[in-house]
């Protein structure tokens, strides 16, 4: 048993040697070294008592060392924890293991003031002489264990979060996988093949459909961009690569018609409509879609517009070849009419009129064929009309017929609109003529309006004329369709056919509203566009 005061032992007294020079003795050396370690240290002995504290015990349990030599070590251990803390005293002393585990435990101090501090004890063997001590260096683990804290505290909320997102995403994916099945199913339905781009590695995931449509099996095809670039036709090329980097760039539509080489090593014409999904910085990461087999319906509209074309250089020549000779019928049957006419009699004379009325109407014909073959062939450009003038100057050109019927033609303000002008003068021109050719008892009454429509304008001319019977609403439109005979309203028929015609041409559509006896109104639309 060590007596209260044997500390004094460790104290960092000096000893004077006895050559007189100032000299620490190894026991003072180790006393001074404790004393001001930075570490609180304790020294106790085997019976558990306290025998030494350094300065940093002091500070961190609050007791002067006068309160804390030779009292038991329980002292400074929360009366909790006493019944137990024996083991730690007994273990160490008595088991080698206990010993060699003797660094990192964790417990509570207990200081003067009553509070509990968490510390870090680690035990160390002393041999003094016979008998054995044990130092125990005590660390204040007060700010490690808050960091502790905050960390667990933080990885919490991150575990949190991670499996908050992870749920997320797993019911994205669900409801993603789920919408993929379902386009999967509509794709399937509607026959189209689905591809899949990925962008940052170039390959295309080409569903099983795709590859039939090429004539494939599903293993046959490698799922790379470079394996599509190979099968597009080269005239292809350019237009579809503009419209791919147009949606990826500008978020256009991606809609565009190509021809992909088959297995059979023929090209068939496609229709490929495409969607982009871009990353948060604006970069566009994905690209999924679907190709339709549009072949047999592009081969139909290539003839088909083959055979207009055929047809209308046939017209074209036809009414040109046409104009000499009968420009030559035509006027030596004038000739006959006004030199020979008094050596005719009333038959002949009837019948060289005949000749004369009929070789003029061919005239009236083969111009109006003529033009109307000119509307593709002829066209010029777009650029901005004001229908103002346009309409005015059709007034104009009717101006004696206006005057010989007495006709009041008005119109609203109208718009400017980008067209052909001079086909749009022969629109307007036919329409208003018609108003006043196809006149009822009244003096003809015809008003020109316009109204604006999504992306164009509809324009209407409206007569009280004699009116047309629902069931000619369609075929009027049609060329060398007439209603009447050439003694009631001449005509040819083509005057109608052409202002489709026109109309087509301007984007738009032409129909009629009209009531027999009431009046007739012809609607179209114009969604020209200034060619840029
Ligand atoms: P055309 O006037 O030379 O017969 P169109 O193609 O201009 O040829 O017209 C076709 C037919 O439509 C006309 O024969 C006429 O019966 C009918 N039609 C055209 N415009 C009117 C109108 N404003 N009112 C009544 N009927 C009309």
């Amino acid at each position: 048993m060590i007596p209260p005061n044997s500390h004094r032992q460790f104290s960092c007294d000096a000893d004077q040697s006895s050559e007189g020079n100032q000299r620490f003795t190894a026991e003072a050396m180790f006393a001074a070294t404790i004393e001001t370690s930075p570490t609180a240290m304790v020294m106790i002995g085997a019976d558990g008592c306290i025998v030494f504290v350094n300065a940093e015990s002091e500070k961190l349990f609050g007791y002067p060392r006068s309160e804390l030599i030779g009292e038991h070590i329980e002292l400074l251990v929360p009366e909790k924890f006493r019944s137990g803390h024996p083991e730690l005293r007994s273990r160490y002393f008595e088991s080698p293991a206990a010993r060699r585990m003797g660094m990192g435990r964790e417990l509570f101090g207990r200081c003067k003031s009553g509070a509990e501090v968490p510390i870090e004890v680690g035990l160390s063997p002393v041999r003094a002489g016979s008998e054995l001590f044990a130092l125990a260096t005590i660390i204040d683990i007060t700010e490690r264990k808050k960091l502790a804290e905050t960390q667990r505290k933080l990885n919490e909320e991150l575990e949190e979060r991670v499996a908050t997102r992870t749920r997320e995403l797993a019911h994205a994916n669900e409801s993603l996988r789920a919408s993929e099945e379902r386009f999967e199913l509509a794709v399937a339905g509607s026959s189209d093949g689905l591809w899949d781009w990925d962008l940052g590695s170039g390959t295309v995931f080409f569903a099983k459909r795709f590859k039939e449509l090429l004539g494939y099996s599903d293993d046959e095809i490698t799922d790379d961009f470079r394996e599509f670039e190979s099968r597009l036709h080269p005239e292809d090329r350019d237009a579809t690569f503009a419209a791919i980097r147009g949606h990826l760039d500008r978020r256009e539509p991606y809609d565009v018609e190509y021809r992909l080489k088959t297995k059979r090593n023929e090209y068939r014409w496609f229709r490929a409509r495409g969607q982009a999904l871009w990353d948060s910085a604006g970069r566009p990461t994905r690209m999924a879609g679907s190709i339709t087999d549009i072949h047999q319906q592009k081969l139909a509209s290539r003839a088909l517009e083959q055979s207009n074309h055929d047809l209308q250089q046939f017209a074209y020549s036809a009414s040109h070849d046409l104009q000499t000779p009968l420009r030559g019928i035509a006027n030596f049957a004038q000739f006959l009419e006004q030199e020979y006419s008094s050596k005719l009699d009333e038959t002949g004379r009837d019948y060289i009129s005949r000749i004369v009325a009929g070789a003029k109407r061919m005239q009236r014909l083969i111009n109006d064929l003529l033009e109307y073959s000119r509307v593709e062939s002829r066209a010029a450009p777009f650029v901005p009309c004001d229908l103002n003038e346009v309409v005015d100057d059709a007034i104009l050109l009717l101006n004696a017929s206006l005057e010989e019927t007495g006709a009041i033609v008005t119109h609203d303000v109208l718009p400017v609109v980008p067209g052909d002008r001079a086909q749009l003068s022969r629109l307007f021109l036919n329409l208003i003529g018609n108003a006043v050719k196809y006149r009822g008892e009244q003096p003809p009454q015809v008003v020109v309006s316009a109204t604006e429509v999504p992306g164009g304008f509809q324009l209407s001319v409206r007569d009280n004329g004699i009116g047309i019977s629902g069931e000619h609403f369609e075929q009027i439109f049609e060329i060398f369709r007439r209603l009447h005979t050439q003694q009631a309203y001449p005509g040819t028929g083509i005057g109608l056919a052409l202002c489709k015609r026109i109309v087509q041409r301007h984007h738009g559509s032409i129909w009629v509203e009209s009531e027999v006896g009431v009046g007739s109104i012809f609607h179209f639309t114009l969604y020209g566009r200034i060619a840029t």
